[in-house]
């Protein structure tokens, strides 16, 4: 299997890229966010519970990640590979998702991250809260999540860096051209 982690700030493109390599490559594609929207907008227990938590930007408790993870993970079989979107976002669940890929006698194989500026981010981010209607696409709550980012997710880049499995990719261009770059990556592996 392949199995591939999308990493980024929050604006760097990771969903829209997400998707077209999970088409191109046959891959699923798995979005905790998605999963979390999902579970807020149909009112079940799950969403009740972490609207908030997601609505002000901040990460929802690891136990809950891994177990939604989990149940995504054995939803399917004879598959080539998962591409991970929004997910690991802190050392915990980095290791939790090398146990669970180990189950199936699986690991990551590769890791591309995003690399979009601050300031992009912030503008991207306020244009799309036009469009979509993101109750955690405001100003105040994307420097939050930014800065959640950079507490809890960038020592991620580091640890993939050591494993030989990290490769940052300019995440400035069109959807295209970035696209392009990304499977150029994909193909050397
Ligand atoms: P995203 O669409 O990936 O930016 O995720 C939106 C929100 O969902 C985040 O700000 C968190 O509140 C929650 N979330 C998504 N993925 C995770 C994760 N791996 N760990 C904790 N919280 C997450």
């Amino acid at each position: 299997m392949f199995n591939l982690i999308l990493f980024g700030p929050p604006g760097s493109g990771k969903g829209t890229q997400s998707i077209k390599i999970a088409e191109k490559y046959g891959l699923i594609h798995i979005s905790t966010g998605d999963i979390f929207r999902n579970e807020i907008k149909q009112q079940t227990e799950l969403g009740v519970k972490f609207k908030s938590i997601v609505e002000k930007g901040e990460l929802v408790p690891d136990e809950l990640i891994i177990d939604i993870l989990d149940s995504s993970l054995h939803k399917h079989q004879n598959i080539n590979g998962f591409v991970f979107d929004g997910f690991p976002r802190t050392l915990n669940q980095s290791g939790e998702l090398d146990n669970l890929l180990k189950k199936d006698n699986e690991s990551v194989s590769l890791v591309l991250a995003l690399d979009v500026d601050d300031n992009e981010v912030v503008t991207r981010l306020l244009k799309r809260a036009q469009i979509e209607g993101r109750k955690d696409d405001t100003e105040d709550i994307i420097k939050n999540r930014l800065q959640v980012y950079k507490d809890q997710t960038y020592p991620l880049i580091d640890l993939y860096k050591k494993q030989n499995k990290f490769v940052g990719i300019k995440g400035i261009g069109s959807i295209d051209q970035i696209f392009d770059n990304i499977c150029s990556k994909i193909d050397k592996k």
